[in-house]
């Protein structure tokens, strides 16, 4: 699981981490983004083989990139090419306003992976006319657009331009829609040409060799349909995406001899196992070795391991993160992690959810040195990992907060204006930037340390029966775990922070967040789809209501704009606790329509007024709300053939990063 930036602008002021003084980590902006970059504090620091296995690893992350575009839509690939073959050789005019225009949707293909938003799952469009992107092709070196074989040029125009300009053609990645064929009518490529009742057919006579160990079925693979029948396609070396998962295997056993621990090796070499069968009782025997691995500083995930991006929440996109850790910033997590029983056996929930042993549930901080696939540009702060169940309950899990992403988040946005247009007082101000990022670190931790392995199943229940509401209700649980727990005195006592203004200024941002200021990546006459966002709504919402007879939260006017007050947040505690036991109880017994209830009431219908307001205010502070990064550059230094070392820079821009890519990393 991933836990994503509550907010593209957040808003704090963090403390000073030795960083240099005039480190550029806004980048630029274009259409509803901003790039950034970050970075990798320690690494100079690091051994030569510690600085050379994340040197292998970080080329593993960059030779999967294709797959996530395929993964995302059929035609992305194509589209990315055609772009790119303009950008690289058109001969006319470079400096027109169609240009620059073309340049943006080129960006923005490149930023989502593809042509569908990354965030709201919708296609978007270039603001150019369709016989522009004709002219850009027809003056460009004609040699370079993928065509097909025996493909004439003006076939390939119009197929391109159908694809990038029709407004009816899979117009959307992810349909969510319980009315609907969620499949069909989805445009991820996990499925091609079948229906969501064909595909549930077709995973339910899988048979599970041990319920106990139930595998991840359909995990890394296609459905699609050959002469009339279901076949699935497995990525694998000799299998679908084989070309790239060749490089990704070649750069990982590169890696093995410089691994730092007996364990690491061994689930290197299960994960190349893996990658070359397919086979998913060796991903869980690679994830169970990966999750005993608590001992190396350098540690990484590759893999096809989220799904988010199915609608049917069970097939995994393509991402990698490598990183190594962050000590001092470690202990705080450790304290967490370190006390889990007691968080467990206090929690607000009934004893029957509660697990009688917490297992293994390692935290800690670390720093990013690379990200790839579904984890770039955009990126999570956090990770929770692995994902299967009977895992998590007999190995535990790895959490980890990543710390300099946060930071250069918060660096990036510091001046904008965002915190004084939408906080109602100065008082509530002053608290953020004096608390509110240690408060939201705070919170990453306990909803990945924590949240996520809490609670137990009751026997029988299967972990998909919340179906596509599943993954907003997993992330509220977890939330409102972190909420419920930030204002509890053990925090105090066990030294996390000596003063609940800390817990104040998380609430504050909580629903501030939930209720408002998230509004802001919604488009106009939209629902909220995005599980971390349904999730922050549902228990914003939820919290409003139930706290409106004792006015324990109120929306209040002044000078024509609405501000969230908390009046009581003892009581606000409260709520969070009153949720997290019904959440819990609909995971632990698998209440399907409760589940169903709390969502689509809560977390997916936005108020019109509201929303139209926060939009205007927003748009006056210009600034993109959403964020992702680019990555460092890793190079090796050879001396007479030796490897002496490992330098790392930051002088990459967007499009010189996203064009190198395509010609090093491009296998498919
Ligand atoms: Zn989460």
């Amino acid at each position: 699981m991933t836990i994503l930036i509550t907010n593209g602008c957040n808003l704090n002021q963090p403390e000073n981490k030795n960083e240099a003084e005039d480190f550029q980590y806004l980048l630029e902006q274009f259409a509803d983004i901003k790039i950034m970059q970050y970075q990798v504090p320690g690494f100079e620091e690091l051994s030569l083989q510690q600085k050379e296995l994340i040197y292998y690893l970080s080329e593993a992350a960059n030779c999967g990139r294709d797959i996530i575009f395929d993964q995302f839509y059929k035609h992305n690939l194509t589209v990315r090419k055609t772009n790119e073959a303009i950008i690289n050789s058109y001969s006319g005019d470079k400096t027109t306003a169609d240009f620059k225009n073309f340049l943006v949707y080129a960006k923005r293909v490149w930023f989502s992976n593809g042509i569908h938003h990354h965030y709201s799952t919708d296609k978007f469009y270039p603001e150019i006319p369709e016989d522009y992107l004709a002219e850009l092709i027809l003056h460009s070196d004609t040699s370079l657009f993928p065509l097909k074989t025996g493909e004439s040029l003006d076939t390939f125009i119009a197929r391109v331009s159908l694809i990038i300009f029709d407004k009816n053609i899979d117009n959307k990645r992810i349909v969510l829609d319980d009315a609907k064929d969620i499949v069909a009518e989805s445009a991820t490529n996990f499925y091609e040409g079948v229906s969501q009742k064909e595909v549930e057919d077709f995973n339910s006579k899988f048979i599970q060799p041990d319920k106990n160990k139930a595998l991840s079925i359909g995990l890394n693979s296609q459905l699609l349909k050959e002469n009339g029948k279901v076949v699935e396609k497995v990525y694998k070396i000799d299998g679908l995406y084989g070309k790239a998962i060749e490089k990704i295997v070649f750069c990982l056993e590169k890696a093995h001899p410089l691994a730092e621990t007996d364990i690491q090796k061994q689930s290197i070499e299960l994960l190349i196992k893996y990658y070359k069968t397919g086979d998913l009782k060796t991903w869980d025997d690679y994830n169970v070795a990966w999750v005993q691995d608590l001992d190396s500083r350098v540690d990484f995930v590759n893999g096809f391991i989220e799904n988010y991006g199915d609608p049917l929440g069970m097939k995994a996109t393509w991402e990698s993160v490598v990183n190594f850790k962050d000590i001092e910033a470690t202990k705080r997590a450790e304290i967490i992690s370190s006390n889990a029983q007691w968080f467990e056996d206090n929690a607000p929930i009934n004893n029957r959810f509660k697990k009688k042993k917490v297992k293994g549930v390692s935290a800690k901080v670390i720093t990013v040195a690379q990200l790839g696939g579904d984890c770039y540009p955009t990126t999570p702060i956090g990770i929770n990992l692995p994902n299967a169940d009977w895992i998590r309950r007999d190995h535990g899990s790895k959490s980890v907060s990543i710390e300099n992403i946060t930071f250069a988040y918060d660096k990036a946005a510091q001046g904008n204006g965002f915190l004084e247009e939408f906080s109602y007082s100065q008082d509530e101000i002053e608290l953020a930037k004096k608390y509110g990022s240690l408060a939201s670190n705070l919170h990453t931790d306990l909803h990945e340390c924590l949240g996520h392995g809490s609670g137990k199943l009751l026997p029988g229940i299967s972990s998909d029966a919340l179906k596509n509401y599943s993954s907003a209700l997993e992330e509220a649980r977890a939330d409102l775990f972190a909420l419920y727990y930030l204002g509890d005195k053990k925090s105090i006592e066990l030294g996390l922070f000596d003063s609940f203004d800390v817990c104040k200024a998380e609430y504050n941002s909580y629903l501030r967040n939930g209720l408002m200021t998230q509004l802001t990546r919604i488009q106009p006459g939209k629902d909220i789809e995005q599980a971390h966002m349904r999730n922050r709504q549902l228990i914003a919402k939820w919290c409003y209501e139930k706290g409106q007879e004792n006015k324990i939260v109120e929306l209040i006017k002044k000078d024509n704009k609405t501000f969230v007050v908390i009046n009581d947040y003892t009581k606000l505690r409260e709520l969070f606790g009153e949720l997290l036991a019904e959440i819990q109880r609909i995971k632990s017994e698998g209440d399907f329509e409760a589940g169903k209830a709390l969502v689509e009431k809560y977390a997916v219908k936005v108020d019109t007024d509201l929303h139209n307001e926060v939009l205007t205010r927003f748009k006056k502070l210009n600034i993109a709300p959403y964020g992702g990064f680019v990555n460092p550059v890793f190079s090796p230094v050879y001396k007479e053939g030796k490897l002496i070392n490992v330098n790392v820079n930051y002088n990459e821009a967007f499009i010189n990063q996203m064009l190198r890519y395509s010609k090093e990393y491009s296998y498919l």
